[in-house]
């Protein structure tokens, strides 16, 4: 019965990872799929976390020390438990849970709690309120569908303004949720920077009411976001028109330089204490545009994803947020959001939520995962550097200099889509045909090979 089916195409950024997996190159790299990848972890970063935490004796230097450019489980999911064997929280945590009975439908209550206060901060007053209604989802893209749907199902318009580009997944994810997708102006290729005027114009001559669809923070693919003072020429536009805010936050605290650290020399007990800030660091700054649009007392929804902050990619761990005018109409919201979710997947999983609320609960975790998440941020962004220095080395034409201003897990290069053919057929590497790379699939190693390969591609 269906053998009229055609063959419907490989997804153009999971794709990648497929024809990648084919190919049986030595050198191949996969810089298609946003996710981190390790480097060998320093020695410096070795003895932080075998100091800092009060666990910190139980803690082996050998589980620190990564292999290159493999998938990295962070230290607060994966715990030294003192015997010699390493446990993964997630397991000591689904051992003390005392069952694998159903969640509510709105998920860990704990987890919801946490996540609006990770993303609107602790002393929001939309909290305080209780006007937000939060809900567990599938990661990001589960809270992005159930918010699509809801507004399909409950709000007076159905236009979704989408920035151009986008992620490639969010037109099909609000296309079948019900909302018709169109799209504003966003990144000036003359410039590789914000077309921040288009953006402007097109936001301006949208019908009142509209959904807006915004990147938190480290837009994906371009890596540019807007500036503190355009956030704000931004959220008053939105505000003046009655549109209606959706925040996508996929990234939170993952690639920002806003962590300050203190570092304290021991030198009694030789130890190396890292204070980072719980309050100040990037975790907030990240999530500052949101929160300015909760300041001003109006209305929106966000998104948010734990897949690349915590690394907890397979375990789909993410959040619906909504803030309303008031606790009565959040309690309605939330009420219906239960009538999305329950005919679609009924309730979300247990495992990963679990992960994540323990880790949001206790200070000493937090604190770990903060340190976890600079490393990452660190990582990247010295492969920025390195990647320019290489292609200022050999001399590569063209200015490189987006490379180490965009920010985030992705370079939009600016290589066509023949260009990007023409490494992959030549030098193994695999990248979505827009020419955007994962910075977080490089390493020191395999910088020089992408730089000879951009070089033969721009030259030849
Ligand atoms: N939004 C953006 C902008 C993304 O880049 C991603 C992941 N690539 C997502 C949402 C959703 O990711 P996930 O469903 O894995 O949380």
């Amino acid at each position: 019965v269906f053998a009229h089916l055609v063959r419907a195409p490989e997804d153009p950024i999971l794709g990648v990872t497929l024809a990648y997996n084919k190919d049986p190159s030595p050198v191949k790299l996969n810089l298609g799929v946003g996710a981190y990848r390790t480097e060998v972890t320093m020695l410096f970063s070795v003895f932080c976390y075998v100091d800092y935490r009060r666990l910190c004796e139980r803690y082996s230097l050998c589980c620190l020390v990564h292999q290159e450019g493999k998938p990295l489980v962070l230290n607060v999911v994966r715990l030294w438990n003192g015997n010699s064997s390493v446990t993964p929280l997630s397991f000591c945590i689904i051992c003390r849970a005392r069952n694998k009975e159903y969640l509510p439908i709105t998920g860990v209550a704990d987890f919801n709690k946490l996540s609006a206060q990770l993303i609107f901060g602790a002393d929001s007053p939309a909290i305080q309120e209780s006007r937000v209604t939060t809900v567990q989802c599938l990661s990001g893209t589960g809270s992005l569908r159930v918010g699509g749907e809801f507004l399909a199902k409950h709000y007076h318009q159905r236009n979704i303004y989408l920035p151009q580009p986008t992620w490639g997944n969010h037109p099909k994810v609000f296309t079948l949720a019900g909302l018709t997708v169109q799209t504003y102006r966003y990144y000036a290729p003359a410039t590789r920077g914000l077309d921040f005027q288009g953006l402007m114009e097109d936001l301006g001559a949208v019908p009142s009411g509209s959904v807006i669809m915004l990147h938190a923070c480290a837009h994906n693919p371009t890596g540019v976001d807007p500036t503190p003072e355009q956030w704000e020429e931004i959220r008053k536009l939105i505000r003046s028109k009655a549109l209606l805010p959706f925040f996508d936050s996929a990234y939170q605290a993952m690639f920002c330089l806003h962590f300050f650290a203190l570092s304290i020399v021991d030198h009694e007990h030789t130890r190396i204490y890292l204070h980072y800030g719980f309050a100040s660091g990037s975790l907030d700054k990240d999530a500052q545009p949101v929160r300015s649009f909760v300041a001003d007392g109006g209305e929106l929804l966000v998104a948010q994803s734990y897949a690349k902050n915590m690394g907890l990619y397979g375990e789909r761990v993410g959040a619906l947020s909504i803030v309303c005018k008031s606790a009565d109409v959040a309690s309605k919201v939330e009420s219906q959001l239960k009538l999305v979710i329950r005919p679609m997947y009924s309730n979300p999983p247990i495992h990963g939520a679990t992960i994540v609320a323990a880790v949001l609960k206790d200070s000493d975790l937090f604190n770990e995962w903060t340190i976890e998440l600079k490393e990452m941020a660190d990582r990247i962004i010295s492969m920025r550097q390195q990647l320019f220095d290489a292609l200022h080395a050999r001399g590569t034409p063209g200015d490189w200099s987006h490379i180490i201003k965009q920010i985030g897990m992705f370079t939009f290069t600016g290589l066509n889509s023949e260009q990007v053919s023409f490494m992959t057929r030549e030098y193994h590497i695999y990248m979505t045909s827009d020419g955007r790379i994962s910075m977080a699939g490089l390493s020191s190693k395999t910088v020089p090979h992408l730089a000879d390969a951009i070089h033969a591609a721009v030259t030849k």
